[in-house]
């Protein structure tokens, strides 16, 4: 039941009008396009050939194609519908989310979201990462640039993208190239320990902190500090904010701020966290 996509050697133009920018990342650029016999929206994701630094981009590529290749579907993971290989890009055909990342969606609230929707988009984050970790695989760049809403409604459900680090878990598995965004980034990935899927787990917390506060736990004045304070889980809960928040919000992100991976709550563990499994109706008297 792996998610088939079809792979096209035709020119895109003949079946796809590609229109405005959605987004950029790293590797690719991505425009809203339109499927010109049916008039159906998707979002095209268009990798340049040359290769980037050390092959980075290919290996991206290489990563989303085979990643959203083997998944099977799931409501919270960003479909991929085709493939074209071009002459100079190769771009894929994504479902279409519309609206946009939810790192713009931080930037409207200057403290963060309050706590019934933080928890609810992080519930789905974490479904969609455990049907991940269900399949053995690891997503590595899970951010808020990384989580797109799927409406403008501020109780959106959210969907993931950017499978160009994704892959499947390899026992022992070492990250040489320093992948992801430097605040996200694991304690082992830094150190090139071996990678296990709890890499995805201190990522969530990292997120959560963000999501609650509206700053980021561990970014310090330069790279390198960061990583000083990413090794040594230097952060703390001064942040005034912080006064009104839960004593069940902040533990579940001690318990996946945790420097042994092989410690830190596993997604099943952090779906069945006191945090998560707080009543609905507790969600709306927070409002
Ligand atoms: P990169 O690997 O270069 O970071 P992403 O897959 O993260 O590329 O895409 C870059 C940006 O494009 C995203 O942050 C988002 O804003 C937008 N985007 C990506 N996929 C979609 C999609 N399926 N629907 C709508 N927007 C998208
Ligand atoms: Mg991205």
């Amino acid at each position: 039941n792996a998610n088939r996509f079809i792979c096209n050697y035709e020119d895109i133009s003949d079946s796809y009008e590609l229109l405005e920018e959605l987004g950029r990342g790293k590797f690719a650029l991505v425009k809203k396009c339109r499927n010109k016999k049916t008039g159906e929206l998707f979002a095209a994701k268009v990798y340049g050939k040359r290769a980037g630094r050390r092959g980075e981009r290919a290996k991206a590529l290489n990563n989303e194609i085979s990643v959203l290749g083997i998944v099977p579907p799931h409501p919270r993971i960003v479909k991929l519908l085709e493939v074209y290989h071009g002459q100079t890009e190769v771009v894929l055909i994504l479902e279409l989310v519309k609206g946009g990342e939810l790192f713009e969606r931080l930037l409207q609230e200057s403290v963060g979201l309050c706590e019934a929707q933080a928890r609810r988009v992080i519930r789905q984050i974490l479904e969609a990462v455990r049907h991940l970790h269900q399949n053995n695989l690891v997503h590595l760049d899970i951010k808020p640039e990384n989580v797109l809403l799927v409406s403008h409604d501020k109780d959106s459900d959210i969907k993931l993208v950017d499978f160009g680090l994704a892959k499947m878990l390899k026992e022992g598995e070492i990250i040489r190239d320093m992948v992801g965004t430097p605040e996200f980034v694991a304690p082992e990935v830094i150190n090139y320990e071996p990678i296990t899927l709890a890499v995805d787990m201190w990522s969530i917390g990292v997120l959560t902190y963000i999501l609650l506060s509206g700053s980021s736990p561990f970014l310090g004045d330069s790279q390198q500090e960061t990583y000083s304070n990413i090794s040594h889980v230097d952060y703390d809960f001064e942040e005034e904010v912080f006064d009104t928040i839960s004593d069940n919000a902040k533990e579940f992100i001690t318990k996946l701020l945790v420097k042994k991976s092989s410690k830190r709550m596993t997604v099943e563990e952090s779906l069945n966290h006191p945090w998560m499994r707080m009543p609905l109706s507790a969600d709306t008297s927070l409002e």
